[in-house]
């Protein structure tokens, strides 16, 4: 059994030469007082002392070898108790130290005297399966049947060992903080005096330690020093700031925590005061005073501002949209407020609120404008969503999702409100959402669309009485009924008529778009041939006009499709009537139907003209209501703009597509492509 501060005890072995067998033996007369005063027992009584010890015990005689050994002795080092007798006392330490010990104990059993237990030695067992561990020892010699023989009393340490290493890591600790920390006995006498304390008020540990700590350190305490023994006493704590003077003189504010510690029968047994200079934090507050107050009126602007904006306002981080901030009007819009890190979907879920496109549809959340924002980092700007809010109130509201620079947004720092919700992860992308309630535009394009109806169905009725009277009037001059009409008058009676024609066609568009708008123009499918419609559309179109030539191509002589015949002959129609109007110069113009085209379709036709073509600016928005190029309107060509409008309406309405290739100056080709499949 090892040891660092070596006694030439029986199992220490750090200093061997110190008692070596070569030590001179000793005086023979004192060998005799000590063998009187050896205990003496018989075998018998050793024995039974043995047994009735609670400690584990062994006794080795002068050559080291085991006589005795008790149970618990056994059971430390894991041998069977019959094991352990007649086997050399080495046997029971670490290998290593063996040859060493055998000096150690020559040395004790020539001056062989108590050695009581925790003389402060490191020492170490072995057990049976080879593990060590420390232990502490007690020898006695004693004489059994006349011989000397030691009495060994062991004892486990391993537990004490660890208690003993956490000790000196707590103080390591204690020493680590920069508070001061003090340990005082009931009385206020400093025990213990960390690096914290010496570093705040100046004196060493050797200098405190023993000092009545409240009269070293002057401390003023807030009322008096009675409230804070009281505290201490009936519920064991006391917190609060206390004024010292430190030893060079000069004056510390602290923070003082104070705790009562009391043995297990209640009596008090130290005081642990624990003090942190406060100086220091007052300072930094005096100089951040005029910043906070800053913060806090930027914040209540900001709130202000948002709160002012007539639009919902919402700023969301991470892929799943959590709330940042949101202004008064957005829980307006959603009907219910939405809580901040919670995310979107999980918002309306809880809340059943839905979102739909306009036409009613339930619009999926991968193209919600905030989500889509989010994904692809650019903005989606002016989104329909209309939101169907817990009540079961619908409210169609225009979005607008614009990412922002997180950077720019952190920047703000305390100055936005709830700041405590900022996203920690600069890398999250932050969206700004804008919700535009537009139920006043929705009801106002309502009206418009309700007086854009009615008008145009009661200017049929007499464009119709005009039309038929013109008519007349000019067929049965013809035929010499009545008065010749002279040459101005004729022309004018011609005008006339193609005015009519104009102002029919153009109620005929303003009627079909309210009709479209309203939800109202239903198709009228049939099993239609679109090469006979198409043909018959460009012989009638030829007729209108001497200066162009309308030609027709087809591969195929017969194309069955499932479509309402007349509104595909109305697209038709209008791209022939358009490729004549927008070619004042004439020309040729074709239509060429072709099946199997690639685009989504079987079926595709294309008008194709030399006219004047589109300006390239406005060819995005040529098929929007209204819609006309400037290059059209300048050469005085008349139209409303409604003609493309329908016919994209029309012919998504049978599910296909139309597009167009222009070139200003060069010409247009208009394409229009039908699914096959409803054949
Ligand atoms: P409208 O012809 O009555 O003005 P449309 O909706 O049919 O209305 O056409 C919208 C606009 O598109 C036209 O005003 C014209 O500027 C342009 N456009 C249409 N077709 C052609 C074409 N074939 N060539 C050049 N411009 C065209």
């Amino acid at each position: 059994m090892d040891h660092e501060r070596d006694e030439g005890n029986l199992m220490s072995n750090k200093h061997p030469n110190r008692v070596s067998a070569q030590q001179p033996p000793m005086d023979e007369q004192a060998q005799a007082d000590q063998h009187d005063q050896q205990p003496k027992l018989t075998m018998a009584e050793a024995t039974t002392f043995l047994d009735v010890s609670p400690d584990a015990l062994l006794i080795v005689d002068t050559a080291g070898s085991i006589v005795l050994a008790n149970r618990q002795a056994a059971q430390l080092f894991g041998y069977a108790q019959t094991d352990l007798i007649g086997q050399p006392l080495e046997q029971l330490l670490p290998e290593r130290l063996r040859t060493a010990h055998v000096a150690h104990r020559d040395g004790y059993v020539r001056a062989p005297r108590v050695r009581p237990m925790g003389v402060g030695l490191d020492l170490l067992g072995q057990r049976q399966n080879g593990s060590e561990f420390p232990v502490d020892i007690s020898l006695r010699p004693v004489q059994i049947e006349r011989a000397l023989h030691v009495v060994a009393a062991i004892r486990d340490m391993t537990t004490q060992r660890l208690l003993e290493q956490e000790r000196a890591l707590q103080a390591t600790l204690i020493d680590l903080a920069h508070d001061a920390i003090l340990v005082c006995d009931p009385i206020n006498r400093i025990r213990s005096w960390n690096k914290g304390a010496e570093d705040l008020y100046g004196w060493s540990e050797q200098a405190a330690l023993g000092r009545i700590s409240h009269n070293l350190l002057q401390t003023r305490f807030p009322s008096s020093r009675g409230d804070v023994s009281t505290s201490l006493e009936q519920i064991g704590r006391w917190e609060g700031e206390v004024v010292q003077t430190c030893q060079d003189g000069h004056v510390v504010t602290v923070e003082s925590r104070q705790l009562l510690l009391r043995d297990e029968q209640g009596a008090p047994t130290a005081i642990l005061e624990m003090n942190r200079d406060a100086s220091l934090r007052q300072r930094l507050e005096q100089a951040h005073a005029p910043a906070h107050v800053e913060v806090l009126q930027k914040r209540t602007f900001l709130h202000q501002l948002l709160d002012a904006l007539p639009g919902g306002v919402c700023v969301v981080h991470g892929l799943d949209a959590r709330l940042v901030l949101a202004n008064r009007e957005a829980s307006r819009v959603w009907g219910a407020v939405w809580q901040l890190e919670q995310s979107l979907q999980d918002f309306l879920e809880e809340h059943h609120i839905r979102v739909h496109e306009v036409s009613g549809r339930a619009l999926p959340p991968e193209r919600w404008a905030t989500l889509r924002a989010l994904c692809s980092g650019e903005a989606v700007l002016q989104q329909q969503e209309v939101i169907r809010q817990p009540s079961g109130a619908s409210l169609p509201t225009l979005v607008n999702a614009v990412p922002l620079a997180s950077a720019y947004w952190q920047s703000l720092g305390d100055s936005v409100p709830l700041s405590r919700a900022l996203p920690r992860q600069p890398a999250e992308p932050l969206v700004l959402v804008i919700y535009q309630d537009v139920r006043l535009l929705k009801e106002a394009e309502y009206f418009k669309e309700e007086f854009i109806g009615i008008t145009a169905h009661e200017l049929r009725q007499p464009l119709a009485a005009l039309k038929g009277a013109v008519g007349t009037l000019l067929l049965q001059t013809a035929r010499g009924h009545g008065t010749p009409l002279a040459d101005w008058q004729q022309e004018l009676l011609q005008d006339l008529d193609q005015a009519t024609d104009r102002l029919t066609d153009l109620t005929d568009d303003l009627l079909d778009v309210s009709h479209l708008q309203a939800g109202r123009l239903a198709l009228q499918r049939a099993p239609t041939d679109l090469v006979s419609l198409a043909r018959r559309v460009v012989e009638r179109t030829q007729k209108t006009t001497t200066q162009h030539q309308v030609t027709f191509a087809s591969q195929a002589t017969c194309a069955e499709v499932l479509i309402d015949p007349r509104r595909i002959e109305q697209v038709l129609s209008n791209l022939l009537t358009n490729a004549i109007k927008y070619s004042p110069q004439g020309g040729p113009i074709r239509l060429t139907l072709t099946l199997d085209a690639p685009v989504h379709s079987a079926v595709e036709i294309q008008v194709q003209d030399h006219g004047i073509g589109i300006p390239t600016h406005q060819q995005a928005r040529i098929f929007g209501r209204f819609m006309r190029a400037d290059n059209a309107q300048g050469i005085g060509i008349r139209g409303a703009g409604l003609g493309l409008y329908l016919s994209r309406t029309l012919v998504e309405q049978h599910g296909g597509q139309i597009w167009f290739e222009s070139r200003e100056g060069v010409g247009s080709t208009f394409f229009v492509a039908l699914p096959l499949e409803d054949v």
